[in-house]
């Protein structure tokens, strides 16, 4: 329809942190195991947020290290972004970090819509696996001015609230004239 928003979010962050089955998940409605590595995917979905239709192109990356270069196709023409890391591993906070400060370089901006992702929640139980406190996740994104959730794409935990606070992040920040 002519009220329809197209909005395109991109989701970055380590290796195996899960990325690809939040967004499965998300899109499918079901949990692989082994998922492939990604090399890369574009998904659409049609999201209603708040009365709005928002159709939604998610674009699951391969993932990036300290070393990659922030591609261009990540950063021009995308609303939203989600930045991935899993809850089991520090390493992965911290290139959530990386990536982010990358943005902002690329994008020459002082913020950008941004959900900070803590993935596979459900490795809490084992206590021994959590890495990354709640806490500390949550006071870097205030500091980024960004959303921030805990999800399991394997129990369904806050899946779909990962693209509702992405939608929301850049509600905030598009003038309304300029909100189509
Ligand atoms: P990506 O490389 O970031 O896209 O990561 P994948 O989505 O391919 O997931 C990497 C591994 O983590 C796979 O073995 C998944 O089954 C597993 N995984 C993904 N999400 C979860 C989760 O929510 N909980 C648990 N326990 N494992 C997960």
């Amino acid at each position: 329809a002519s009220s329809t928003k197209k909005r395109k979010i991109a989701v970055l962050g380590s290796r195996s942190v899960g990325k690809s089955s939040l967004v499965v998940q998300f899109i499918e409605n079901h949990f692989v195991d082994s998922y492939y590595p990604t090399i890369e995917n574009t998904f659409s979905k049609v999201v209603a947020y708040k009365g709005v239709e928002y159709d939604c192109d998610i674009i699951d990356t391969a993932g990036q290290d300290e070393y990659s270069i922030l591609n261009s196709k990540h950063a021009i023409g995308i609303h939203g972004y989600v930045l991935v890391y899993s809850i089991a591993s520090r390493r992965s906070f911290d290139m959530v970090k990386i990536v982010y400060d990358k943005i902002i370089d690329f994008c020459g901006k002082n913020e950008i819509p941004c959900v900070i992702v803590g993935a596979k929640s459900d490795l809490q139980s084992s206590s021994a696996s959590r890495q990354v406190q709640p806490g500390e996740a949550e006071e870097l994104a205030k500091t980024k001015q960004a959303a921030w959730v805990e999800t399991s794409a394997k129990n369904n935990v806050n899946v779909g609230k990962v693209f509702e606070l992405c939608l929301a992040e850049i509600e905030k920040r598009s003038p309304r004239s300029q909100a189509d």
